[in-house]
């Protein structure tokens, strides 16, 4: 970062092999952040064949689990020292406020503490075949060279469930975080060094997804792809791997209602629909977009809601002050102000925001209000496809099956919310949702310990939990004849 090598290949810090960097730009003023080494494909590929190298022929795989877990462990308790400075550094990369990246290095620190405990406890397993002289064990290796491709929304915590299991089942790796928001994975990579991660068993290749990230997926030498990002992307990834038979996850987008029934506490509804759809500005996979409310109580929902909507202090992330940042590029919030439009063509009302904000103080920031579209139904794109942004629609609806119906009506499947008093009901509903998490009377929140990903075209795998240990694991059956004998079979 500012001149110093930020690409680490086999256990050495490089700057990229053309000489290539990039300029990164705080969201909420426009300024340059900071410049940055770009890698090149020629970079990437030494990266894999510096992980490739370090698993087949290192230490790192056959490390016992507990050296593992006290490594993960170190990790987090260097996560925590550096808290402050990896949180300023979030804030100035992505635009999110620091309270908010503040509460993501905790989660991170959350993620690796899960996984030095679950690296610890013994997955394998004896099976009973029914013979004593038969030892048949079914054992967890790790899996080999895996490839991490993270997105810009929450750079270093997309890119923690990634490594923190990568690690703890025994992998080696090459990380590519975003373009556009590489450092505080730059951050990471040093403080990964100095809790002792082996050289060469973590890699970081930051660049273009088109040219760096196309050479990490477009190779035999690689065993596991988990990627995190777009639709298009995770798909363009999957054909690619498919060449190789490598194993990809894919956590994609997703366009997550959040139903509220007419006896849903109205206090903590209004709430939670603005923050589960305005918080980072929307850029959030599991952002509850879409509001389906009943229809008794819509009207006086909606102007309560515009109300509070409008009170929302935007602004700049390291200003205490601010509630909810910028929009991460200019190039984003474009794309957000096209899909409003959209949204105005096909007939949505649009009843708050609509536009950036217009204090002149914000005007070299990539801003954008707070906005609200009522009068919409699913035939809208605007209701359909993922903005990314601080846009939330509302449907209606007059029954529980109308509303399950509308809820499912999407082609993603990451998330969706429901708000009810009666438990009956509420347990019907999120057992009828077909989506990856469902909140009830609560919003957004997650755990280290709970699995997270998406139904349909939010992705497969799962990134959390056991299974997102299972995902770098490969299983082993070993079969063993105590008292060998011949088989008997051919006797000429
Ligand atoms: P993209 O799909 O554009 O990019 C994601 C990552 O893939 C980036 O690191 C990008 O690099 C890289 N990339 C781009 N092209 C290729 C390629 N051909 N081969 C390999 N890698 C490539 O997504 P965004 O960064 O725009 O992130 C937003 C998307 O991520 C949204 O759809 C959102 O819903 C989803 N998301 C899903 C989450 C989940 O848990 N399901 C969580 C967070 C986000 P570069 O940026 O350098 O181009």
């Amino acid at each position: 970062m500012n001149g110093e090598p930020d690409l680490c290949i086999g256990g050495q810090w490089r700057h990229a092999s053309d000489g290539g960097t990039r300029e990164i730009v705080n969201p909420a003023n426009g300024s340059i952040a900071a410049v940055v080494d770009e890698a090149t494909a020629d970079d990437a590929r030494d990266a894999v064949a510096a992980a490739r190298a370090a698993f087949d022929d290192g230490a790192w795989p056959g490390t016992p689990v507990a050296e593992r877990a006290a490594l993960l462990d170190r990790i987090a308790d260097l996560l925590q020292r550096d808290k402050e400075d990896l949180a300023s550094l979030e804030t100035r990369d992505t635009g999110k406020t620091l309270v908010e990246s503040r509460i993501d290095i905790d989660d991170v620190t959350s993620v690796f503490r899960y996984y030095a405990k679950l690296a610890g406890v013994e997955a394998d397993r004896i099976v009973d075949v029914g013979d004593p002289t038969i030892i048949s064990r079914v054992v967890r290796e790790p899996i080999g060279v895996c490839v991490l491709i993270a997105p810009w929304n929450y750079p270093l915590l997309q890119m923690s469930w990634k490594v923190a299991p990568a690690l703890a089942a025994g992998c080696t790796m090459v990380a590519k975080p975003s373009e556009v928001t590489p450092l505080t994975t730059i951050a990471f990579a040093h403080l990964l060094d100095e809790a002792g991660v082996p050289p060469s068993v973590f890699n970081l290749v930051q660049g273009s997804g088109a040219a760096v990230g196309a050479a990490l997926t477009d190779t035999a030498a690689v065993d596991f792809i988990s990627f995190t990002g777009g639709v298009p992307t995770g798909r363009t990834i999957a054909e690619t791997a498919a060449k190789h038979v490598t194993k990809v996850a894919l956590e994609l987008g997703g366009k997550n209602p959040h139903i509220v029934f007419a006896d849903a506490e109205p206090e903590s509804a209004v709430d939670h629909v603005l923050t589960g759809v305005f918080l980072h500005s929307g850029q959030v996979c599991s952002a509850g977009t879409r509001l389906i409310i009943e229809e008794s109580i819509a009207d006086d929902f909606v102007a309560e809601l515009v109300a509070r909507a409008e009170k929302i202090r935007v602004g700049d992330g390291m200003d205490p002050a601010s509630e909810t940042g910028p929009l991460v590029s200019a190039q984003h919030r474009a794309k957000v102000e096209a899909h409003v439009q959209q949204g105005i063509s096909e007939g949505a009302k649009l009843v708050t925001g609509g536009a950036r904000p217009n204090d002149p103080a914000l005007a070299d920031g990539f801003f954008y209000l707070p906005t609200i579209f009522d009068q919409c139904d699913r035939s809208m794109r605007i209701v359909s496809e993922e903005t990314f942004g601080p846009i939330l629609t509302v449907e209606r609806f007059t029954t529980e099956a109308e509303a399950i119906t509308l809820g499912n009506d999407t082609e993603y499947g990451l998330a969706a919310g429901v708000r009810t008093s009666d438990s009956a009901r509420g347990e019907r509903v999120v057992r009828a949702l077909r989506h990856g998490t469902v909140w009830l009377n609560d919003f957004g929140y997650y755990t280290a310990a709970a699995e997270w990903g998406g139904f349909g075209k939010s992705g497969n795998g799962r990134e959390l939990g056991p299974t997102g240990l299972t995902e770098y694991q490969e299983i082993k059956h070993i079969w063993q004849n105590t008292s060998p004998q011949g088989a008997g079979w051919f006797k000429g």
